[in-house]
């Protein structure tokens, strides 16, 4: 028996309720549940219960033994004081308040199907990486869509709120965000700490000055990234002069150059070849933020990370060292990656912020309209005979993934409470 099963019992009040009464053989009516509470406190709030003849709002405690109020030092905490009662599932001994008075128990040993915790054990205790897979061809269709749906508005809300968080720290400014959260993008998996680095050193006030400038945004961009400190070839020279110069007009600090990682990277990868799309995406970009909201179709979307790099870096993937075969500039994959990564949490954010879930539907939709690949996640799902169709699909089953099935929190999932409902006598 685990506390958070009994939470689930009690949140959907799948327990025999015949004769229902507290410890104390007072009879109890529950008139309304409570609002589950994930934070501190009491873990349902604003409850209603006839307890006797009296009505009573308050809190509902949780716990599988009644003893755990002590173990917990509630009598200690005024924030338990509004307890109307108390679910156990072994009333082991009398509880108070700070102010002593008792508290009424509910125990629900004996009141609930033992199908229901049969249930659970199995999924708690399956071997398989989606623990309800021996279930999942029994759950209906509709209810598999509405879960993973929840879990890509999930995802992506938590992705909007990560950027209101650079928001914040950049006084509210959006065009400043919508360039940190670029910038972090091109660092894509093995760079996003470089590039972030890189994103704090070289101000976007800085930027804008040279922007329509490429050479002078090379320098800062290669500069600043510590890219410049040795000699290499007449380019590598010339951006050292145009850096020497801004450095010192603006009083720059490169980030240190072994943040950066070349290993196992295939050369279109390296930080090196991002750095030069960058400079090329925000040569051709000003008010990037402004232009990311307007943007409508794919098409548009994708433009904004699409641009011609400089002639150099058309043929090299590093200082010095040229590339066999021209570069063709940043790959369909790689744009994609931008869209998921910093256009829709952009557009959530934003969204989020101005209370307007246009933008949130924006954002899901072009991610419903990016072909996209399985990826080790998907393959999970898509062994139990579901499809991923598109970014948002896979956006979808990460999220389901990293939050429900890995920690087996099948009971917070729509999906799991499927699976109880189908499988109890008493649901
Ligand atoms: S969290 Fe949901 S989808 Fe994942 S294993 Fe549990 S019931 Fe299945």
């Amino acid at each position: 028996m685990k506390e958070d099963f009994l939470h689930y019992i009690w949140q959907h009040q799948y327990y025999h309720k015949a004769a229902l009464a507290t410890t104390a053989g007072e009879p109890l009516q529950v008139l309304r549940v409570g609002f589950y509470n994930t934070d501190a406190g009491p873990d349902f709030q604003e409850a209603l219960l006839r307890i006797g003849e009296v009505e009573w709002s308050g809190s509902v405690e949780v716990h599988l033994k009644a003893s755990d109020w002590h173990r917990h030092q509630h009598q200690h905490d005024p924030t338990y004081d509004q307890v109307v009662l108390h679910v156990v599932w072994e009333a082991d001994a009398p509880v108070r308040r700070m102010d002593g008075t008792l508290v009424p128990v509910l125990s629900l040993q004996g009141r609930v199907d033992l199908s229901l915790g049969h249930t659970y054990q199995r999924l708690l205790q399956a071997k398989s990486a989606v623990p309800c897979a021996a279930f999942w061809p029994t759950v209906p269709e509709v209810t598999k869509a509405l879960m993973l749906e929840r879990a890509l508005v999930e995802r992506l809300e938590a992705k909007g709120q990560e950027v209101l968080q650079t928001f914040r720290s950049y006084s509210n400014d959006w065009e400043q965000t919508a360039y940190h959260t670029l910038l972090r993008g091109f660092g894509f998996k093995t760079n996003q700490q470089g590039f972030e680095q890189l994103a704090k050193a070289l101000p976007l006030p800085v930027v804008r000055r040279h922007q329509h400038n490429l050479p002078q945004l090379e320098a800062l961009l290669f500069g600043q990234a510590g890219f410049l400190d040795e000699s290499a070839d007449i380019y590598k020279a010339q951006l050292q002069k145009e850096y020497a110069f801004l450095r010192h007009k603006y009083t720059l600090q490169p980030v240190p150059r072994p943040i950066w990682k070349f290993l196992r990277m295939r050369p279109a990868n390296f930080p090196t070849v991002r750095l030069a799309q960058l400079a090329a995406v925000l040569h051709g970009q000003q008010a990037f933020f402004s232009k990311l909201l307007a943007a409508d179709t794919v098409k548009q979307f994708e433009m904004l990370f699409k641009a011609p790099v400089s002639a150099y870096w058309r043929q090299h993937y590093h200082f010095g060292k040229s590339a066999k075969a021209l570069q063709q500039g940043i790959g369909k994959s790689s744009v994609h990656n931008l869209i998921i990564n910093v256009a829709a949490p952009l557009l959530t954010a934003y969204g989020l912020y101005t209370d307007d879930r246009a933008y949130i539907e924006k954002a899901i939709a072009l991610l419903g309209q990016l072909r996209e690949g399985s990826n080790k996640i998907t393959r999970l799902y898509e062994e139990l005979g579901w499809q991923a169709k598109s970014a948002a699909d896979n956006q979808a089953a990460l999220g389901l993934y990293k939050h429900y099935c890995a920690p087996v929190n099948c009971l917070r999932c729509a999906i799991g409470h499927k699976i109880m409902k189908q499988n109890s006598s008493a649901a």
